[in-house]
């Protein structure tokens, strides 16, 4: 199965990402602190149907990640480009017949001016982030051997993750 999954690397990049890798679902961390980090001190909450209180709590995201034994963790360098290159790798590997494919991106939603919170009006185009499910994505990262840190101001190295759960 991963060897068959190895191509979905080169998609990945093909459509934008730095890199990516295929990861054993059981390294996914999640962390009920997650969720508090968004109700506390993020300026999105509650602003968007892909952000807090409108995404699954950790322990709901934990048990969806239970369901799956493999997935694709995606490297990009642009806040913005995680989300778009797992929407459209969740397609491509869907069609492949890895029927239960599910993305998630990074950042808030930005694609309408003002989000209809209570239903997307854009569901091909926008997928919640892993952190706003309760991921815990520096652990999830470094677990994997891709790089993450603090960014500390503008002039520090940025780097941000996508991932798809595949099965
Ligand atoms: S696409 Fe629009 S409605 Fe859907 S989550 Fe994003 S901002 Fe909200």
């Amino acid at each position: 199965m991963v060897d068959d999954l190895a191509r979905f690397i080169d998609k990945a990049k093909e459509f934008g990402a730095l890199d990516a890798k295929l990861i054993k679902a059981d390294t996914i961390k999640t962390g009920a602190w997650v969720r508090m980090k968004c109700h506390f001190g993020c300026g999105h909450y509650n602003t968007s149907f892909s952000c807090p209180p409108h995404t699954p709590a950790p322990r709901e995201t934990q048990e969806v990640i239970d369901c799956y034994g493999t997935a694709l963790l995606v490297h990009c360098q642009q806040i913005g480009d995680p989300t778009e290159v797992v929407i459209k790798l969740e397609r491509e590997i869907f069609l492949a017949g890895y029927y239960k494919a599910l993305a998630y991106g990074a950042g808030p939603c930005r694609i309408c001016e003002e989000c209809n919170v209570q239903q997307c009006n854009h569901p091909r185009q926008s997928r919640p982030s892993m952190e706003s499910c309760g991921i815990d994505v520096y652990a999830t990262v470094r677990a994997n051997g891709f790089p993450i840190a603090v960014v500390k101001d503008r002039a520090s190295e940025q780097n941000y993750y996508g991932l798809v759960l595949i099965e």
